[in-house]
């Protein structure tokens, strides 16, 4: 749109549940852009960099004049890598010419908190910060550093743990088949122990997946054995079994998932588990999508 008040560096990425949000960039690319499985931005236009502050307020402004929207997505890869104070002025900015707006979201990487107090999380939390999705992964030390994530199961929950006490909502991804066949079970089980620790409010997983092929995933993880689909239902499976989740929006329902499960755990627990005992003992009588189905 010619003159939308946002200017884009494409591609552009947000998390499913974020469809209906406005898109506003407060960086270029991610921080870190070093995980093997990912490629969002790894593009030369995309090389990580902050936004001009001075732009961004005016761009948030500009839209104040023109839009009513009731979500905002802070991008790109992770805007929690910004000093406090310049979140708390776009935070601010929000406020004042996007009145409306009920909440404002953003990825956010464990290493963008290792600097950042539970206040100053507190204060940014106050300002309207409400949802930081942080792709975890796994919980496992050794698929993470095989994967190059840069994080660990003790990083991640520091992370979650701040989040949690300034009192943003926390919405987790957890990749399945990440450690192959070699590390799957011990993927599942120490995911399962994040996650119980944690606690958070919301838990999706996703299939790994290679759209443009797995040479720099490869690079770090050479001898990888993917999971075939009933191995992928086996390590959810495993994965449910050990989670111990008290009041957690549970989805398995992005694209790359054969399985559709919803549910909130703990309550639905033994439904989502039978229905994926259902997908592993008669796939042809479950409901799971076809190979075509699944937009990678
Ligand atoms: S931290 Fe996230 S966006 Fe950055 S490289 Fe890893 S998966 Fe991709």
């Amino acid at each position: 749109m010619h003159d939308f008040p946002i200017s884009y560096i494409e591609p552009v990425f947000r998390p499913p549940s974020e469809a209906h949000s406005l898109i506003l960039p407060v960086t270029n690319g991610c921080s870190w852009n070093q995980c093997g499985f990912c490629e969002m931005y790894t593009q030369p236009q995309k090389k990580f960099r902050a936004r001009d502050e001075a732009e961004v307020l005016e761009e948030i402004r500009r839209c104040g004049e023109r839009l009513i929207v009731q979500r905002v997505f802070l991008a790109d890869g992770d805007a929690l890598v910004l000093p406090t104070r310049r979140l708390l002025n776009i935070l601010r900015a929000i406020r004042e010419h996007l009145p409306e707006v009920r909440r404002v979201s953003s990825y956010c990487l464990p290493r963008n908190l290792r600097r950042k107090s539970v206040e100053e999380l507190k204060e940014l939390a106050d300002a309207g910060l409400g949802m930081a999705y942080v792709g975890a992964e796994s919980g496992d030390d050794e698929v993470l550093a095989r994967v190059n994530k840069g994080e660990t199961y003790a990083s991640t929950l520091d992370a979650l743990d701040k989040l949690g006490q300034a009192g943003i909502q926390r919405s987790l991804m957890i990749l399945n088949g990440l450690g192959g066949q070699g590390l799957s079970e011990q993927h599942a089980d120490n995911s399962a122990r994040l996650m119980n620790a944690a606690q958070p409010e919301f838990l999706s997983t996703l299939v790994v997946s290679f759209p443009t092929g797995e040479q720099r995933f490869r690079a770090g993880f050479p001898d990888f054995q993917p999971l075939d689909r009933a191995q992928l239902f086996a390590e959810v499976e495993r994965l449910l079994q050990g989670l111990e989740l008290r009041d957690t929006v549970f989805r398995s329902d992005h694209a790359s998932n054969y399985l559709v499960l919803k549910g909130v755990l703990g309550a639905d627990k033994p439904r989502l588990l039978a229905q994926v005992r259902e997908a592993i003992e008669r796939p042809q009588q479950a409901k799971l999508r076809q190979e075509w189905q699944r937009g990678l």
